[in-house]
């Protein structure tokens, strides 16, 4: 037999109990509602099957993906039933499929509702567009003969700016009720993280968070509840040492002033590092914040150990990159800085 395949030397340590105290967090802020999860894009880049375990062990039933493919790597996880399918039956094969599986389709337009009515139909859930103009049924088409056949179990619309305090988000609440009187389901959803937020008329049965089971907020009252639950770590593959006046990485963007000891990390913008973070980014050795020095690579960053003389070649080193201040830091958005992390690393 040959030996057994080594690991990469970059690795995604998820904190499957902040995931969890996250989720926890958010049921409880949903005040009669309950909390759902959006683990749709392989859980936010993070691994969708590990974290959907760790929230059904928390007590979650309720998980939102985008394609049945997505839900269909999470059947042996949680029930069929609690898995809905975001984006609905893209065909009448989809539909013939989602309905074999058990899972949830959400309806959002006619087009939909016939397939899935086709199918035979069952429970599935319902998207209303309330001013997004992304998917949904348009308000106009909710009295449509087709979408009284449905059997629906969540009636749902998605907020576009749940994050700002505007008028929109009034608006869409109060579309989102009307619509609730027309449509007979069991159960109504609206609020992502945010929207959690903005009080109980935005709660209705169902709460659909995302970003914040993964450690992001973009909402100040959620600073001080939501804990971080991902850190990359990559191990230093090289110590050097460098003289003043010598250059850094491509195009020379960083330049030493004076003699320096650098470690070059197992970390690039192939990994989802990307170059925004040349000379900003921060690598963490216990407390000590470590400078990225020069342009990211695709496969290495260097990074300044004047702080951490005791650090050798084989060494493990925490990324900083706690949401909010990473965003700030590299003006990459929260969502993208979750999404964009690579295959590389072992999850
Ligand atoms: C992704 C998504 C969510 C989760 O949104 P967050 O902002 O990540 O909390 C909720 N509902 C729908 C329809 C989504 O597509």
């Amino acid at each position: 037999m040959p030996p057994e395949i080594p690991a990469p030397p970059l690795r995604l340590v998820l904190d499957s109990e902040a995931l969890s105290d996250n989720w926890r967090t958010l049921n409880r802020l949903s005040g009669s509602a309950r909390a759902g999860a959006a683990v749709k894009a392989d859980g936010y880049g993070l691994g969708a099957r590990r974290v959907t375990k760790a929230l059904v062990e928390a007590g979650c039933r309720d998980f939102f993906v985008a394609y049945s493919s997505e839900a269909a790597a999470l059947s042996e996880i949680t029930a069929p039933e609690t898995l809905s399918i975001l984006h609905g039956p893209l065909s009448a094969d989809d539909a013939a499929y989602i309905k074999a599986a058990g899972f949830r389709p959400v309806i959002n337009s006619l087009a939909q509702a016939k397939r899935w009515l086709n199918t035979g139909g069952g429970a599935c859930d319902l998207m209303v567009d309330t001013g997004i103009n992304r998917l949904g049924l348009p308000m106009a088409e909710l009295g449509d003969p087709l979408i009284a056949r449905l059997q629906v179990q969540v009636l749902m619309s998605h907020l576009a700016s749940a994050d700002e305090d505007g008028p929109q988000n009034m608006l869409q609440c109060s579309r989102w009720n009307e619509a609730r009187a027309l449509v007979s389901a069991r159960e109504a959803s609206l609020a992502n993280s945010a929207g959690i937020m903005l009080g109980s008329a935005f709660h209705g049965d169902l709460t659909r968070p995302g970003l914040s089971l993964y450690g992001g907020w973009q909402r100040d009252e959620l600073a001080s509840r939501i804990r971080q639950v991902v850190v990359p770590q990559v191990m230093v593959l090289q110590v050097r040492e460098i003289a003043a006046g010598d250059g850094v990485g491509y195009n020379a963007t960083f330049v030493a002033a004076k003699p320096m000891r650098v470690g070059v990390v197992a970390l690039g913008y192939a990994d989802g590092y990307l170059r925004a973070w040349s000379n900003r980014g921060i690598l963490l050795h216990r407390n000590l914040r470590l400078p990225v020095l020069g342009k990211i690579s695709m496969d290495m960053t260097v990074v300044d150990l004047t702080l951490a003389p005791d650090l050798r070649e084989g060494d493990w080193l925490n990324v900083a990159y706690a949401l909010p201040e990473a965003e700030a830091a590299s003006g990459i958005g929260q969502y993208e800085l979750l999404t964009l992390l690579g295959r590389r690393f072992t999850r």
